[in-house]
């Protein structure tokens, strides 16, 4: 029998989609989000994300150095509606701001939208952040973006995907011209061509002419040479390419393609309404009691981020939960399962990039900021009802390592307190040197922006000026057999043995070279790059 909850519970999953952008910098994340955003209603006037961003620059009191760098470090959550759906688009942090933030977030969502510049292909920072996408089987949908723009062949990119990611590509559209000869899209959805004209910064919804594939007509409005390129490589789409297999781009095995250009408004749209028909609805999540679904009446939920000092004048933090069960009430009581206690979760709020509003409730597949008086880390469980926990979120394997020094012995406390507290936080992670008489504890981000966050914050919150002493490797890896396994290889050239933040041996290398040297001569040693919470 269904309850009448659980009948909410079905219809607001229905009509909830999740994701986060991945993507390099300048590939045109801010401006793909505002078109979304401009799509969606949500502003009325392009423009509006980046100006709140300026705006923030000016007035923002938060942080000094998100003030001094003009950079995003607390935006999270942007909801939006279009046609009836509920869209919340986790903002993952870009640019200098890459940190392990950046990978949790993607705990937290349950589709991917993997943004690539149409002239630059695959970059680092998106094969990254794709690695933990396929950890997660997330579905992922691939915009190509900039077509105004001279770019590389769109057969081209398709097979960069496929090979290099190793995903089954399926373009659900297919650009017509590009750079200044960039008309518009072919949709294979509707068999129809859509042709954009181009306004003044793409600041409103760009104006679009839809005409049927053989439409007579069709040669007012499209160069010749174009329709007969566009015919062409739509034969060799169906003779080559593989049909478009749902079940496959809900495992992560498949990824619809679109081909546009954020800026002018080409083909956001059509993106957007095909990503509403494919995308996952907010699912089951594996927890300690089996794969919950979202139905399940009772609430639960875990923390994916935490983020401090908000506001320094209330030393606040907020603790991001992304809601996974049941219905999220304000003032609810929940139990939390890491240390049995319960809590009230008052002043819950929703986050629209800057502002906090206050939120009354909220359903799977939302996300909360919650008030975290210290009681939150990172892959806590909150839950009502039976006992439950989720699976904690992995350590990511770090990039970038430097001893932290105090050079001050009288604040040896307060220098210990801070790293204990931030890396709690999961605001970096912290190991330490085998060798005993070496007390200063390695720093490991997998962004530098970590590594000034931390000191930043010991200044700030415990009164330590500290000092970094980088070290130059730049892979780790955790060994899967322990200390033991560990001794059974014995000595390891190129590589620099630690401890992580619960006594687990790492290895650090130089360069991923020398990691496959050691993997080549120690084939038995198993070496992974993310390790489970402790
Ligand atoms: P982010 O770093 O990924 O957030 O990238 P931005 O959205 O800030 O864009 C980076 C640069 O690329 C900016 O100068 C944008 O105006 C530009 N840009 C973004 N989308 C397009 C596009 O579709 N066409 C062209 N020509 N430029 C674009």
């Amino acid at each position: 029998m269904t309850t009448e909850i659980q009948t909410e519970l079905e219809q607001a999953v229905n009509y909830r989609r999740n994701f986060a952008i991945i993507s390099h910098p300048d590939a045109g994340k801010t401006t793909l989000t505002e078109k979304l955003l401009l799509y969606g209603g949500a502003i009325h006037q392009a423009g509006a994300v980046k100006a709140r961003r300026d705006q923030r620059k000016a007035t923002s009191d938060w942080m000094e150095m998100e003030k001094q760098r003009g950079i995003s470090i607390t935006s999270t959550v942007l909801q939006f509606d279009y046609k009836n759906f509920q869209i919340n688009l986790l903002d993952t942090p870009g640019h200098q701001d890459f940190s392990e933030d950046t990978y949790r977030t993607l705990a937290a969502a349950d589709n991917a939208v993997m943004l690539i510049d149409a002239a630059k292909g695959l970059e680092p920072q998106t094969r990254k952040l794709f690695e933990v996408c396929k950890m997660r089987s997330l579905p992922i949908f691939t915009f190509v973006n900039k077509l105004d723009r001279p770019g590389r062949e769109p057969l081209e990119l398709l097979d960069e995907i496929e090979q290099e990611l190793g995903l089954q590509t399926y373009a659900v559209n297919w650009p017509i011209g590009t750079g200044d000869r960039f008309k518009g899209v072919y949709d294979r959805r509707s068999k129809a061509i859509h042709l954009f004209e181009r306004r003044a910064h793409g600041s409103q919804e760009a104006r679009e002419t839809v005409i049927e594939l053989g439409d007579p007509k069709i040669e007012d409005y499209l160069p010749q040479d174009l329709y007969y390129q566009l015919k062409e490589d739509l034969e060799i789409l169906e003779e080559i390419g593989s049909e478009l297999d749902l079940e496959q781009v809900h495992a992560g095995k498949m990824t619809p393609v679109f081909f546009g250009s954020a800026m002018t408004n080409f083909g956001v749209k059509l993106f957007l309404e095909a990503f509403l028909d494919y995308a996952l609805k907010p699912g089951g999540r594996y927890s300690s009691a089996g794969v919950l679904d979202p139905t399940y009446p009772e609430f639960s939920g875990f923390i994916f981020k935490l983020q401090a000092n908000m506001d320094p004048k209330h030393r606040d933090r907020v603790a991001f939960v992304r809601v996974c069960t049941g219905k999220f009430e304000k003032d609810m009581t929940v139990n939390h399962a890491r240390t049995g206690k319960t809590v009230r979760l008052s002043r819950p709020q929703k986050l629209f990039a800057q502002d906090r509003a206050s939120i009354e409730e909220a359903y799977p597949g939302d996300v909360i900021g919650l008030n975290n008086p210290g009681v939150f880390a990172i892959g806590d469980t909150i839950y009502n009802g039976k006992k439950l926990e989720y699976e904690g979120i992995p350590c990511f394997s770090p990039e970038l390592f430097a001893y932290l020094k105090n050079p001050n012995p009288s604040k040896f406390k307060q220098f210990q307190k801070g790293i204990q507290e931030l890396t709690e936080e999961g605001a970096i992670q912290i190991m330490f040197s085998v060798d005993d008489f070496i007390r200063d504890p390695i720093l490991a981000a997998v962004g530098q922006l970590q590594f000034e966050v931390v000191q930043f914050r010991m200044l700030n919150e415990y009164g330590v000026e500290t000092r970094t002493e980088p070290l130059s490797y730049s892979v780790a890896r955790w060994v899967a057999g322990g200390w033991k396994a560990l001794e059974e290889v014995g000595r390891l050239f190129n590589t620099m043995t630690v401890k992580d933040g619960w006594g687990r041996p790492v290895l650090l290398f130089k360069n991923e070279w020398n990691l496959q040297q050691v993997k080549e001569d120690h084939p038995k040693l198993e070496l992974t790059s993310t390790a489970p919470v402790g």
